[in-house]
């Protein structure tokens, strides 16, 4: 490694998580460096939420995780949710999870609570970061989340995401339910992130568009790591290509 190889901000080792008898993950082995783009591509019921559950410590009571999850060189193992979040570890879940009766800006305000009370005061600098990243939320900051589109939504919950300063954003499928044209603007927003120094997890079931921007990434399936490389060298794998791109 020379010295000017980003730091691993996650490291999986021999991650597995069971729910009862049913092995929902198996001996899940990644790892996420700072500025990179690290997708997990799979189909339905691959794992791909219970991983990202397991690794911010929310799995739901009847799963039992074994195996280490480390951030920034510290094992996570009994650490809560909530430490998570204050170490720098943000989720962007499936549902988006805003407040609807809220406008946008005050909705991302609240990303920004835990590093407020903590008495940081760049919290208007970390605003206009996320206003250049998103203009629309700019121009529309005073709407309320509630009567924004989709694609809109998912742009406040990433932004309200980022007011946090996450070393480690991890997004849950961020294209679902968006047109394909949206689901391009949302992911090459995703990508200019790598210039803030996050490092990201992407969880996708739409693989060309994953693949475009990452780094790196893993296939899932059915609880297995069964593929994993460059993301340059997965679209072009066979494999890849006949079962999630649907060229063949
Ligand atoms: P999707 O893209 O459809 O959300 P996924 O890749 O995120 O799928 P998971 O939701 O993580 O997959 O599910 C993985 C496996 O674990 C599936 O077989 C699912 O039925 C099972 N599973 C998930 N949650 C639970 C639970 N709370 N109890 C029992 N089994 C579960």
């Amino acid at each position: 490694m020379t010295s000017d190889t980003p730091r691993i901000v996650l490291e999986v080792a021999g991650l597995s998580v069971r729910y009862g008898k049913v092995d929902a993950l198996r001996d899940v082995h990644l790892s996420v460096r700072a500025g990179q783009i690290v997708t997990v591509i799979g189909p339905n019921g691959a794992g791909k939420s219970t991983l990202l559950n397991a690794l911010m410590g929310a799995l739901p009571v009847q799963g039992h995780a074994s195996g280490r999850v480390s951030y920034l060189d510290e094992d996570l193992n009994g650490v809560e949710i909530e430490d998570r979040v204050a170490r720098g570890m943000c989720l962007v879940p499936e549902t988006r999870a805003l407040f609807a009766s809220m406008t946008i800006e005050d909705n991302l305000q609240l990303g920004a609570w835990r590093r407020r009370k903590a008495g940081t005061r760049d919290y208007l600098d970390q605003l206009e970061t996320v206003f250049s990243l998103f203009p629309r939320l700019k121009e529309r900051r005073r709407q309320l989340a509630g009567t924004l589109s989709g694609g809109e939504r998912q742009m406040l919950a990433i932004g309200r995401a980022l007011m946090g300063k996450p070393d480690l954003l991890m997004l849950d499928e961020p294209s679902l339910g968006l047109a394909p044209l949206i689901t391009r603007e949302i992911l090459r927003i995703v990508s200019e992130l790598r210039k803030t120094g996050v490092a990201t997890l992407l969880i996708e079931q739409n693989a060309r568009a994953a693949l475009q921007i990452a780094d790196f990434g893993y296939v899932l399936e059915t609880g297995d790591i069964v593929l994993e490389g460059v993301a340059d060298a997965l679209e072009s794998n066979p494999r890849v290509i006949e079962t999630y791109l649907g060229l063949a």
